[in-house]
């Protein structure tokens, strides 16, 4: 070993000795504030003489984040969620939480006391320890006086566990005002271990009133933290968006519209000042926090907040949760010949073949790239929010490219290709939204290029409310790429997984858009995935 080796060696055991011990230290003081000795606490902050005269748990509850023995619970005390502050007192009042192994809360395993503050606005994010994997659980507040409505979660299989089985639901894009989360009402009632959201969970924008269906509760003037929050409670105040967070744990990443459309890091089109976008950005992280059942150690700092991250299901499924937002290079040829719609299509743009740019950033790069390396699963999901296979349609000019998905960034995506070709990383499939279609494809070596190797599969999930391309642009779509195993933009719904340790069956649901509370869901196709083949096939429905 070189002297260098020892020293980084000794530093990095340091690193790790000191992140041990401030985790401990957080630890504790987590537990001094919300073990029952904190009630005297609770008392000096008034939270004895507070009793709720309305309903405090009007935006539901919520879990996410299910490791084999944790999961994270969320809830928002906001008994009027339209008005700044929610209509809670501005001070802090307890919360007690209680997880049970039946619905009626006779076999409670579980409880504590969470402190919700008007910092926070009044939300509840509480992981809770040293729970059994594989098991489903049932979980509620008590807030104010008041009951909060029941929750349903579960734990995932302990990583050396081998289910036989995973049933996901895929979902993104769900625009208030274009339609009805009929969607949703489907996935609360459906028969699956999780809800995987890709992106798009709330839109900051209104639609034309053409196209409206129903109408945000209010237009975003400063876009500031104020108005995101009460933007995320009014998504919230639907409710089967609430009966779906409340049946099932929930992953999710992010894409563009929690803050802004087509945003890129620190660059956004239409706040071009950079301090100015990084006060918008900081505004929307935080309320996205705040609605959402992250865990606590994810909660942002500034304009920063840790999106990405890794959770296994036994040994039959990795699943790798990326932030193709927060370290995004900007865009390219906006403002030229080579750019349409406000550079959201390019066509013949050499400066999208720059080697430097990335849609991940290159820490974020490594680090999956790394862990598909080592990882141990049988089935390895990359989550990401949009499609990486070609879409570019094919004209007399050249091909004609949407600018926010990997066909802008192909350098960035030969490098994610390669990691994931590696020998000892089978079985991978790429899961995206952000499109308005439900997509299968085969992913190659060298996208476009039939000659290369099929080395993964990728599934794109269809809106849950926004609308796609027409049919005529989505089949020319797919006549300029072969690669495109199904392709359709008419429907609004979610798709599911159901992830076995010899296949996968993706059953793609749709309904006609716009999405409306009577809304029929059908089954629009059906693609099969088999362990050790590369590339999902097309069963008939
Ligand atoms: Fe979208
Ligand atoms: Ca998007």
């Amino acid at each position: 070993m070189t002297l260098d080796a020892t020293i980084i060696g000794a530093f990095m055991q340091r690193r790790r000795l000191f992140s041990r011990l401030s985790r401990a230290a957080a630890l504790i003081a987590w537990q001094q504030l919300f073990a029952p000795g904190a009630r005297a606490q609770g008392d000096a902050m008034g939270e004895a003489a507070w009793r709720a005269s309305e309903d405090v748990f009007t935006l539901g509850v919520a879990s996410g984040e299910p490791r084999h023995d944790s999961v994270v619970l969320w809830t928002r005390l906001a008994p009027r969620p339209l008005e700044t502050g929610g209509g809670m007192p501005p001070r802090a009042v307890e919360v007690t939480w209680d997880v049970a192994e039946d619905a009626e809360f006779g076999r409670i395993v579980r409880s504590g006391i969470a402190v919700a503050g008007p910092d926070s606005a009044h939300s509840v994010h509480v992981e809770v320890p040293d729970l059994r994997p594989d098991q489903v659980y049932f979980y509620r507040f008590r807030a104010g006086g008041q009951l909060s409505p029941t929750g349903r979660t579960r734990t995932a299989p302990h990583p050396l566990q081998s289910p036989q089985r995973l049933r996901v639901a895929m979902a993104s894009c769900q625009h208030f005002e274009y339609g009805h989360f009929t969607g949703h009402r489907e996935i609360a009632q459906a028969d699956v271990d999780l809800v995987l959201f890709m992106g798009d969970y709330i839109y900051e924008t209104p639609v034309a009133s053409r196209q409206r269906v129903r109408r945000h509760a209010r237009r975003f003037v400063h876009f500031n933290l104020d108005e995101y929050r009460i933007h995320h409670a009014s998504y919230k105040l639907d409710a089967d968006l609430r009966a779906s967070h409340a049946a099932h744990p929930w992953l999710m990443i992010w894409d563009d519209h929690e803050v802004f459309n087509d945003y890129a890091g620190d660059f956004n089109r239409d706040v071009t000042n950079r301090e100015d976008f990084l006060r918008v950005r900081t505004a929307a992280y935080r309320a996205y926090f705040e609605h959402l059942p992250i865990s606590p150690n994810r909660a942002p700092v500034g304009p920063r907040m840790a999106m990405q991250a890794r959770f296994q299901w036994g040994d039959l499924a990795d699943f790798w949760l990326l932030d193709g937002r927060q370290f995004r290079s900007h865009p390219v040829c906006r403002n030229t010949w080579h750019s349409l719609r406000r550079g959201n299509l390019l066509w013949d743009c050499a400066e999208v073949n720059t080697s430097e740019r990335t849609v991940l950033g290159l820490d974020q790069e490594a680090w999956l790239a790394q862990g598909l390396a080592g990882s141990m699963g049988q089935w390895k999901f990359v989550v990401q929010p949009t499609q990486i296979s070609p879409s570019a349609i094919h004209t007399r000019l050249g091909p004609l490219l949407y600018a926010d998905c990997w066909d802008a960034f192909p350098a960035a995506r030969e490098r994610l290709l390669e990691a994931i070709a590696q020998p000892r990383v089978p079985d991978v499939v790429c899961l995206g939204g952000d499109v308005h279609r439900h997509v299968a494809a085969r992913l190659r070596r060298h996208p476009g290029d039939p000659a290369s190797p099929v080395i993964a599969s990728e599934i794109t999930v269809t809106s849950m409310t926004s609308p796609g391309l027409s049919e005529l642009l989505t089949g020319w779509m797919m006549s300029s790429n072969p690669d495109i195993v199904h392709a359709r933009s008419d429907q609004r719904g979610y798709a599911i997984l159901d992830i076995t340790p010899e296949r996968i069956d993706c059953e793609f649901r749709g309904m006609p858009h716009p999405a409306l509370p009577k809304s029929q869901l059908r089954t629009q196709a059906r693609c099969v995935i088999e362990r050790g083949v590369a590339g999902p096939r097309k069963v008939l429905a």
